[in-house]
């Protein structure tokens, strides 16, 4: 039997799209975590949508496709598709999750949380002619034996650095507003064995890789017991993290001698306000330089990720953000647009407050306004995003950001390259902010 894996494409957004030589970002450990979940006896394919046209007539007995918000009408089309043609569907993820009734207008069956623990069941029951519309997990699943990611059924050649990614724990000890990590994952923290990380590990074909964990300063002991098991490794690696690490100077020291060249860090808002009512007051808006300091002078670069259009963000934002990361040196920087994606607390406020005021779930990559914010007009944040985006990454300032930051100057010269590109087909803006 042939199970086909589709990952779907959005053409707006600027992230996680597929160049014209063909090259993407990082690999998404979904759909090979699916496949890997899928009993030998079944022929498996994966197919990025995001690179080659779905051939709607090849011989397959059923479609399984997730993705992100964004990504859901590609999803829905390419599903409608099948299912003309006769071709079951199931659909699963963290959209699909939050809504499945949406999501059954076009699918035959939907996967609704983790689908460790109901993927086989959905197989078997397809295989009686007994497909049922929901396979809802009954919780979250254990970390222990892990079905380590298909990877073999990838195309090694879309990727140039980022193919080797892997995950060591799931979920958040946080709860911010706007981010469904933890109404996915839910609140308790997992960890996966170290020594079954490593063995992972072990297995990759290049030095360098990626923890796509959401925080890996979750659960600081766990960490420092991996990163232990890491450094005889010697390889290299980044990880997301919260700003809560640099309160630990062991768990710096281990992070960089274990290989920690980068880490990705959700600054979100330089309003302590703002931080205060998305729930992520526990971020320290004025502790920021002094953490920044730190986790440069341990030797590791930051990305830093800012959300624009909260509530107490005014038409400065822009400026302000702007001046605080040339200030700090970060090695880049990440912008977001407010997006109220369905399942997070923030979705349901400005639901709510009637606030939303586009439902194209193309649109909701965070690089378009969706919604009516309070400090300034849909214009103005939109424009905004452009400009610092643009200035962010303009020659001079990349330069001058680049030799402020700590060593490892080739890491920060390719962020800095794959941010420029895309920033530079970001619409100008006059006159500046
Ligand atoms: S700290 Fe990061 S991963 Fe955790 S809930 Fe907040 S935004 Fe999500």
């Amino acid at each position: 039997m042939k199970l086909l894996l589709v990952l779907p494409r959005n053409e707006r957004g600027f992230w996680g799209k597929v160049s014209k030589t063909g090259k993407t970002g990082f690999v998404r450990l979904n759909l090979p975590t699916i496949a890997a979940l899928t009993p030998m006896e079944w022929d498996v394919e994966i197919l990025d949508a995001r690179a080659r046209p779905v051939d709607y007539n090849a011989p397959v007995d059923i479609v399984g496709i997730t993705g992100f918000t964004a990504e859901m009408p590609s999803a829905y089309e390419i599903a409608d598709n099948f299912r003309k043609r006769g071709v079951k569907v199931v659909m699963g993820g963290v959209h699909v999750s939050a809504l499945p009734d949406e999501a059954l207008a076009h699918a035959d069956a939907v996967v609704i949380g983790e689908a460790e623990q109901v993927w086989h069941k959905a197989l078997e029951d397809f295989k009686k002619g007994e497909l049922k519309p929901r396979y809802k997990a009954p919780g979250l699943c254990g970390m222990e034996g892990m079905a380590v990611p298909r990877r073999d059924l990838l195309d090694r050649r879309m990727y140039v650095s980022g193919f080797n990614t892997i995950q060591a724990t799931r979920g958040c000890p946080f709860n911010c507003d706007y981010c469904a990590v933890t109404a996915f994952f839910g609140k308790e923290f997992r960890t996966r064995p170290v020594a079954e990380v490593i063995d992972e590990i072990k297995g990759f074909d290049t030095r360098n890789f990626f923890f796509v964990d959401d925080n890996m300063a979750g659960r600081p002991a766990y960490a420092k017991e991996l990163f232990r098991a890491l450094e005889p490794l010697k390889r290299t690696w980044g990880s997301q993290a919260s700003i809560t690490m640099a309160k630990d100077q062991e768990f710096l020291d281990l992070y960089a001698r274990s290989g920690g060249r980068y880490v990705f860090i959700g600054f979100e808002s330089l309003s302590q306000k703002n931080l205060e009512k998305m729930h992520k007051g526990w971020n320290s808006a004025k502790g920021y330089k002094e953490a920044i300091e730190k986790i440069h002078a341990a030797g590791i670069n930051i990305l830093g990720s800012f959300v624009f259009g909260l509530d107490e963000d005014d038409k400065t934002v822009f400026r302000n953000t702007f001046d605080f990361i040339m200030e700090t040196g970060l090695a880049a920087a990440q912008f977001h647009i407010l997006t109220p994606l369905p399942g997070t607390v923030t979705y349901g406020v400005l639901e709510k407050e009637g606030r939303i005021i586009d439902r194209d779930w193309a649109k909701y990559h965070t690089g378009e306004v969706v919604f009516q914010p309070k400090g300034m007009s849909v214009e103005d944040l939109q424009n905004g995003y452009y400009w610092i985006f643009r200035n962010t990454y303009a020659i001079k300032n990349i330069a001058k950001r680049c030799f402020k930051s700590p060593k490892g100057l080739a890491y920060r010269i390719a962020m800095n390259v794959a941010y420029r590109k895309k920033a530079m087909r970001m619409p100008e803006v006059k006159g500046g902010f």
